[in-house]
């Protein structure tokens, strides 16, 4: 962004000697980016700007670097599925399916959970580069993302944890936040209760990141629960498409398909659904897209 300095941060923490670990985030420029990217409603700005936040922490907590994770949202309200995509620096993508779809609001809030819909799924797939991946899903408990995100780190991985998400969007985005807090497998009852007894203050990070920022967030919430900070992350919003990979994919489509952009619309535009970045082929080069298919076909 131009005129504002990229303050995006994410600090891995350890809590209480060991009892809790926890990721705060600051991720402004993120959701900046990604409503401006999408051209994102407000409403959309906070179901993506959210998703996205919690998704970079799910990165981050992946332990090689060939690895990802995906964290679709896929709920009955009007804006479809919102789905991010994390690597383990903290780098995430994403997009909206209905992008200019706007609510009225409930209060003074952007109602995310009706735009959401409340009857739907949180679905996760880690790319362990495994044979095959990784998938946990839950049941959507309010569409508001933040519960959603919760309840599948609690009942899907099995670690009780706090998760608060917030974006704060007017013409833009004026400052956005996350904060996950995870018990550990030591953890008492005592430390349980500190963090239970936390969660309140821990609702308006949108608010207190914009006050504050990142390290003054860390002071403002978690002073009490003797913070160690691990390690801190630079997590961006950035897309990894090229004109190779588009041409894989359409490869991949197989030669009927190829010819068939070649018969009705003699050639192709292919657009990013991640960063809407344009791909045009010609006529001409999907016929040498062709020939490489076909000779694949024959090796
Ligand atoms: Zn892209």
């Amino acid at each position: 962004m131009d005129d504002t300095i990229n303050r995006d941060g994410l600090l891995r923490i350890s809590l209480m000697g060991g009892a809790a670990r926890a990721f705060l985030m600051e991720t402004t420029c993120m959701a900046e980016e990604a409503r401006r990217l999408h051209s994102l409603s407000k409403t959309a700005t906070a179901a993506l700007g959210r998703t996205l936040t919690a998704a970079s922490a799910m990165g981050v907590m992946l332990k090689d670097e060939s690895q990802s994770v995906t964290a679709s949202v896929q709920g009955d309200g009007p804006l479809g599925t919102v789905l991010a995509v994390a690597k383990p620096d903290g780098s995430v993508k994403g997009y909206v399916a209905n992008p200019d779809v706007e609510l009225p609001r409930r209060g003074n809030k952007l109602d995310v959970g009706a735009a959401v819909g409340r009857n739907g799924k949180l679905t996760v797939v880690k790319d362990l580069r495994m044979k095959d991946p990784y998938v946990g899903q839950v049941a959507l408990v309010s569409g508001e993302i933040a519960e959603d995100f919760a309840m599948y780190f609690t009942a899907s991985e099995q670690i009780p944890s706090l998760v608060s998400l917030g974006v704060l969007v007017s013409s833009r985005v004026e400052a956005a936040g996350g904060l996950i807090i995870q018990m550990m497998p030591g953890a008492g009852e005592a430390e349980i209760k500190s963090v239970e007894n936390s969660a309140g203050m821990f609702m308006n990070i949108s608010g207190v990141m914009q006050e504050y920022h990142l390290h003054g967030a860390l002071e403002q919430l978690l002073t009490h629960l003797e913070p160690e900070v691990l390690e801190e992350i630079h997590p961006r919003y950035r897309c990894d498409c090229s004109r190779e990979r588009v041409e894989k994919m359409l490869i991949t489509l197989g030669e009927e398909e190829i010819r068939d952009m070649i018969r009705t619309q003699h050639g192709a535009e292919v657009n990013c659904h991640f960063c809407n970045k344009g791909y045009r082929f010609t006529e001409q080069e999907l016929f040498e897209l062709l020939r490489s298919a076909t000779s694949r076909e024959d090796a």
